[in-house]
């Protein structure tokens, strides 16, 4: 019978349309609503509670209850069955509610005889308005489509509550977002770190006033005004001193030359040309475009298509006059901004002092308006589905980046766990700092040597402000990635020079270009694949290409000259790959001695190990290189054949699995044979607990993203390595999924600190 449930709710739903368009008072109307639903959904019940200023919801309207109970039926939101739907905006549908533990009786309204009860939320704007109620004597089990049907009405009496007919509208109106429940949105962690502000949502609606123009002329004329404004607000931008270096500098030059893009141009003076004015022209243009984006399935296509669309809605403000539609820097002093997409310079429009967090509904982790959110150290949160509609000017929002979630009017307490997480993550960044120029010793005195992953000019900084002994893994493919075109090999140079004058002497150990996978440059089309992770990818594409391996390599050797230069591969899945590459750095030492360069002191070699058959070759390949890092990242990927991009399953597997940790284990006691230093890379090493686990298996470096020095460190520090590995060495045959658990208790029974 499930084919009826449709046309019931068409019925009711054209006979509510009647009752709601005809004569009486609102609550007259609401009587006759609930009298319908419950003679059409065949229930001895149907109440309608509202809720009232102060998180109450009023029984306003019955049919089947006492009616002396109507405004004197009163319960908090979280009270009882009806408190529960409204707490949790969901519906609830019970066979025997008065077993379920919420359930609240109460005596006026006579209900003990109604044992089941279906029941759903009332929604308006994205808050709970009130609660829509059936009640049957009998044990009815309610179906899916009465549930919809119910929800369907529910979304009909939304606008009678919100009509202010029934409660003053100023009792809807929240004054200070108490009256909205708290809402946890999840979305894509495009820059980690925890911000807590209020919600300042950035519409960009530009309403075009005059669409047809008498003068061509006239037109093309303010279309140049508005873009030297806009070229000018660049150069400004470029004169500040958090532009000077970096790659949100290249990213905004990019943005600059999109401003000449001839082709872009060329289509706005076409559409001026033939009648409409500037800002009309801009607008045909960019739908256009917007049309053509919505085909585009290629992310980084997109996101060059959001900066032109950017530059639209730049231009459009400047030919409307509305410069300033958002209020510029007139923000509260603790913002959160929530907007559908950001282009590159836009986050410059604020006081970035001001800016505590970012949800963006669309985005991706190499957005451009994502590595300039990283270079002002704001957390954003992407790929937040709706947040412009269910997140309210005002709201008190949390963006935790860190967890990839958006926190949208917390309850009190979850907002001071979060402020006092926030408070102790600084407390805890003063102790690390007082640790940054102690070693990281054991306290069986053994010595780990922690390093950094670094892939940006600004993450230099923390290796000063960490301690850490140098950089383990400089991702090289990440400028490549901020840049409109390959950089050639004077640029190249002028970089890695930079980073190795940062590290003041301390190694760093570049990784060459490691892009394809979800690594894609924007000016190389993507090469269709099923399987990208498995795909051509990192050093089977630079292999394939020499020229861009040997550019990179002669800019390596060039920035090093005079100095200590070590050259890591990525993704070697065989000796002989790596044979090759070292082949093409050995013709590349070759042209530059020829060409008369200085060349580096010394040049050592060394290799990531994230491909396992690799592991298969160990006799073979330790004679080769000079350093072999573990890519754990990569290499769980291909261990587990498990996609780390998906996010369905990238979790299922647990790096502290016993095969993953004997895998490493086996790898470590065969690179200590065989005199080669061993480290692990991939993010694992940087969580404390994985990285007791990675040091009881015998590893001795680890190169971590700079935050997680400071608690690595402190874990080193209070571990007892030879109690860690002999406990480890027992469980490494365990059938267990995981060691996790035991290894956490092994942790707080020897004081580790985690
Ligand atoms: C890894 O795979 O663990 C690694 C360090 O490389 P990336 O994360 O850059 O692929
Ligand atoms: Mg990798």
């Amino acid at each position: 019978m499930q084919a009826a449930a449709p046309s019931v709710s068409r019925r009711l739903l054209a006979r509510l349309r009647d009752v709601m368009a005809g004569s009486g008072t609102a609550e007259e109307r609401l009587d006759k609503v609930v009298h319908l639903i419950a003679a059409d959904m065949v229930a001895e019940v149907c109440s309608c509670y509202v809720l009232r200023a102060g998180e109450v919801l009023e029984l306003f309207a019955t049919e089947g209850l006492k009616k002396s109970a109507v405004h004197k039926t009163r319960l908090r939101v979280g009270e009882g069955l009806v408190g529960d739907i409204a707490a949790h905006a969901r519906p609830l549908a019970l066979a025997d509610a008065q077993s379920h533990p919420n359930f609240a009786y109460r005596p006026e309204t006579g209900e003990e005889i109604y044992h089941s009860l279906m029941g759903v939320p009332i929604i308006r704007g994205g808050r709970v308005a009130g609660v829509l109620v059936v009640q049957n004597r009998t044990m009815r089990h309610y179906s899916d489509e009465e549930i919809e049907t119910l929800e369907t009405v529910a979304m009909v009496l939304a606008e009678l509550v919100a009509s202010g007919e029934l409660v003053a509208l100023e009792e809807l109106v929240p004054v200070d977002g108490n009256a909205l429940l708290p809402v946890r949105l999840e979305g894509a962690r495009l820059n980690g770190g925890v911000g807590i502000g209020v919600a300042v949502p950035l519409h960009r609606r530009i309403t075009i006033r005059r669409l047809v123009a008498e003068d061509p002329e006239a037109e093309q004329a303010r279309l140049r005004t508005a873009l030297t404004a806009i070229k000018s607000a660049l150069d400004e931008l470029f004169e500040r001193p958090e532009m000077r270096d970096g790659e949100h500098r290249d990213v905004l030059e990019t943005y600059r030359m999109f401003t000449e893009d001839k082709g872009w141009l060329g289509r706005i003076a076409e559409a001026i040309r033939s009648g409409l004015t500037a800002e009309a022209a801009v607008q045909k243009v960019n739908d256009d475009m917007r049309a053509r984006m919505s085909q585009i399935t290629d992310p980084y296509l997109r996101e060059r298509m959001h900066d032109f669309e950017d530059l639209a809605n730049r231009l459009l403000q400047h030919l409307s006059g509305d410069d300033d539609p958002n209020g510029g820097n007139d923000l509260p002093d603790d913002t959160i901004l929530i907007a559908r997409t950001m282009g590159p310079m836009d986050l410059f429009d604020y006081d970035h002092r001001k800016l505590r967090g970012l949800v963006l509904e669309e985005g991706s982790p190499t957005m451009h308006v994502a590595i300039v959110a990283r270079a002002l150290d704001i957390p954003v949160v992407g790929r937040c589905k709706d947040g412009l509609e269910r997140i309210e000017p005002f709201d008190t929002v949390i963006v935790d980046g860190d967890n990839a979630q958006v926190l949208v009017r917390p309850s009190e307490d979850i907002r001071d766990a979060f402020a006092e997480a926030v408070a102790q993550r600084q407390l805890r960044r003063a102790d690390y700092a007082r640790l940054k120029d102690l070693p990281a010793v054991t306290r069986d005195g053994v010595g780990v040597q922690l390093l950094m992953n670094a892939g940006l000019l600004l993450d230099m900084q923390h290796l000063h402000d960490s301690g850490a002994d140098g950089i383990g893994l400089y991702r090289t493919e990440l400028p490549f990635m901020a840049r409109s075109s390959l950089p050639d090999v004077a640029a190249q140079t002028h970089l890695y020079h930079k980073i190795l004058d940062q590290a003041e002497g301390r190694p760093v150990t570049f990784r060459t270009l490691d892009v394809g996978g979800d690594k894609i440059l924007p000016y190389w089309n993507p090469y269709e694949e099923d399987n990208p992770a498995l795909g051509w990818r990192s050093i089977r594409i630079t292999l394939d290409r020499p020229m861009v391996m040997r550019h990179q390599l002669r800019a390596l050797l060039r920035a090093a000259a005079g100095r200590h230069l070590r050259v890591m591969f990525p993704m070697i899945a065989e000796v002989a790959e790596l044979v090759q590459a070292r082949r093409i750095l050995d013709l590349e030492i070759e042209h530059e001695r020829a060409a008369g360069h200085p060349l580096p002191d010394l040049v050592e070699v060394g290799t990531m190990l994230e491909v396992p058959a690799l592991a298969f070759q160990i006799d073979a390949l330790l004679p080769l290189v000079d350093f072999i890092s573990v890519g754990s990242n990569d290499l769980a990927q291909f261990l587990f054949a498990v996609d780390r991009g998906n996010p369905r399953i990238s979790e299922r597997y647990d790096p502290l699995a016993p095969g993953m940790l004997a895998f490493i284990k086996n790898l470590a006691e065969r690179c200590d044979a065989g005199g080669v230093p061993l480290s692990v890379c991939g993010e694992m090493a940087g969580r404390p607990l994985e990285a007791m686990a990675l040091i009881a298996v015998g590893v001795r470096r680890l190169s971590v993203a700079g935050p997680s020095i400071g608690p690595v460190k402190t874990m080193v520090r209070s571990l007892n390595v030879a109690a860690a590995n002999a406990y480890l060495d027992g469980l490494l045959k365990s059938p267990d999924r995981s060691l996790r658990d035991k290894l956490k208790a092994f942790a707080i029974d020897h004081g580790v600190v985690l």
